[in-house]
């Protein structure tokens, strides 16, 4: 069972290795770029290989990585959409150049033209990344919006849009963040509630669509609309929903990252023992190990 944080990348690509690697992950997110900017340097060859080699030399998998906030997929305005395209192409070969297993996206926002325009912009998108034939390896994952009227606040969009993308012959899947599901209107607030919703991601992408969990608590309210991540158990989720779900048939097994504040040095630390415990699993060796020599 896979469990991870998403990692700073200051002073390169590969310290997120070492400090996931230092916080006894065995999953890993990074952003390879900037998250904030539209400009993209190309990778240096040694940056990428050096994380790569780090990465086969740990026992980490899967390595994520989740593209900037800027793109917005479903955008109705020409320019915004073609920065956005070049963007997300550019970051998938990023990630197919780093070997990581997911690439992590979110669908962005029509703008009030609605659900069917963003569906048809997307579709576009998606017909161009393969146009450009970059997808290799990388199975890109789309997020599940925390915003009612954002691309990917329905799970059933996403689950067309999946099929979308293999119908172009990409490899494609969900990434469910639980914050922004529960913030978008799917309730999760105890064990039949969290069983309903496992239910209802299976039903809406198949068996198989769904790849990874964002698992994050929620400041916000249910169906607030608010994108605002909370430490394991101290959100309004709360731990007993979190554990059923993560517990459910079709979620168990599935790869976990914490996307949760990093306020005090040892927050990772803290959110993936509750995660751990969440999970049914024992503190991992590894961290065990680091403690014993201490
Ligand atoms: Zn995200
Ligand atoms: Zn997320």
């Amino acid at each position: 069972m896979s469990l991870g944080c998403h990692m700073s990348t200051a002073g390169g690509l590969y310290k997120a290795i070492e400090r996931a690697e230092e916080a006894g992950c065995s999953a890993l997110q990074i952003f390879a770029r900037n998250p904030r900017s539209w400009q993209v340097s190309p990778l240096e060859v040694s940056a990428a290989t050096r994380f790569v080699s780090l990465r086969k030399a740990s026992a980490i998998w899967p390595v994520v990585v989740h593209t900037a906030y800027l793109i917005n997929l479903s955008s109705p305005d020409d320019v915004i959409f073609d920065k956005s395209l070049s963007l997300f192409k550019a970051e998938l070969s990023l990630a197919e150049d780093l070997e990581a297993e997911y690439l992590v996206t979110h669908l962005g926002s029509p703008k009030g033209r609605g659900k069917d325009f963003a569906m048809a912009r997307v579709t576009r998108a998606l017909q161009e990344v393969k146009k450009a034939g970059i997808n290799k390896n990388t199975t890109i994952l789309f997020e599940n919006s925390a915003h009612k009227g954002m691309t990917g606040d329905d799970l059933g969009e996403i689950g067309e849009l999946i099929n979308v993308a293999h119908n172009e012959g990409l490899r494609a899947g969900l990434c469910f963040d639980t914050c922004h599901g529960f913030a978008a209107g799917y309730p999760m607030t105890n064990s039949g509630e969290a069983e309903t919703l496992a239910l209802t991601i299976q039903e809406a992408v198949g068996a198989k669509g769904l790849a990874l969990i964002h698992l994050n608590d929620s400041k916000g309210e249910a169906g607030s609309g608010l994108d605002r991540h909370a430490n394991i158990g101290e959100g309004k989720i709360g731990n007993k929903a979190l554990k059923t779900f993560l517990n459910a048939e079709g979620i168990k097994g599935i790869p976990v990252i914490l996307e949760t504040p990093k306020k005090e040095a040892d927050d990772d630390i803290k959110n993936l023992k509750t995660a751990r415990k969440l999970l049914g699993q024992k503190t991992s060796s590894k961290s065990q190990a680091r403690r014993g020599g201490q």
